[in-house]
């Protein structure tokens, strides 16, 4: 392979600067690709507040759903950095807040999993375990596994996750439950319940097999359970691209 992998070079798209990895392959699985415009002769209208647009009340774009709104309804720029922005965009008002919540993603989840924690893991349904620092690469693609031995499991090729939480959500008392990922609100949102494990299936590079993946927190409890926080979230944005 010819190419550095985390390479990146500077597109410049309609929308503003973009810093992309150089070879596609490449891309982080949290990147979304930019939206096909509206386009201006289909859009006489503001499509927030109707007002019709004229040569003092200009169309413009959101650059993250592409369709089209007055300034009024499409002034704020915000960080956008799933579609690699260099600096912030202009976007409409439900858009704007989505790219904020997803900001703060960036700013610190991801140096979170990016920065790792020390789990002790499972693989299949072996007896043995082995305590490995587990950690996301820098192009946010794999998890990085590393003990006596290191293997790595690619993000887009996670079929399912379940966070193991201790704790309770509100209204119901001690107890241990394997949680849908997508279906807990209390790991990352405050609520007594804490992560303190996740399993995971995925299919090994070559394999179409799933394979299963037990993580625990062991020692460091703190960083392990703010660890899969973030993986939670992570998850979370995997999930909702796959879908879009
Ligand atoms: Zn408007
Ligand atoms: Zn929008």
């Amino acid at each position: 392979m010819s190419s550095v992998p985390d390479g990146k070079k500077l597109v410049r798209s309609p929308s503003g600067l973009r810093m992309v990895p150089e070879n596609g392959a490449f891309n982080s699985p949290f990147s979304l690709d930019e939206p096909q415009w509206v386009p201006d002769k289909e859009c006489s209208r503001c499509m927030q507040c109707d007002t019709k647009f004229d040569f003092i009340t200009r169309k413009h774009h959101c650059r993250r759903c592409g369709r089209c709104f007055c300034d009024k309804c499409c002034s704020k720029k915000v960080a956008l950095p799933r579609m690699c922005f260099v600096d912030p965009v202009r976007q409409c008002a439900e858009c704007g807040l989505v790219s904020q919540k997803e900001s703060e993603f960036y700013d610190k989840q991801l140096k979170v999993l990016m920065g790792g924690g020390t789990f002790l893991v499972t693989l299949g349904t072996s007896e043995k375990s082995e305590s490995m620092a587990c950690r996301l690469s820098n192009n946010h693609r794999y998890l990085f596994l590393d003990g006596e031995s290191h293997f790595e499991v690619e993000l887009s090729r996670i079929s399912s996750m379940q966070v193991l939480t201790e704790g309770s959500p509100p209204g119901e008392n001690d107890i241990h439950t394997y949680t849908s990922l997508l279906e807990n609100p209390y790991i990352s949102e405050g609520g007594s319940s804490r992560a303190t494990g996740m399993i995971l299936h995925y299919k090994a590079a070559g394999s179409r097999d799933l394979q299963q993946l037990r993580m625990e927190a062991t020692d460091d409890k703190k960083t392990a359970s703010a660890w899969l926080a973030a993986m939670h979230k992570a998850a979370k944005l995997l999930y909702e691209s796959r879908d879009q």
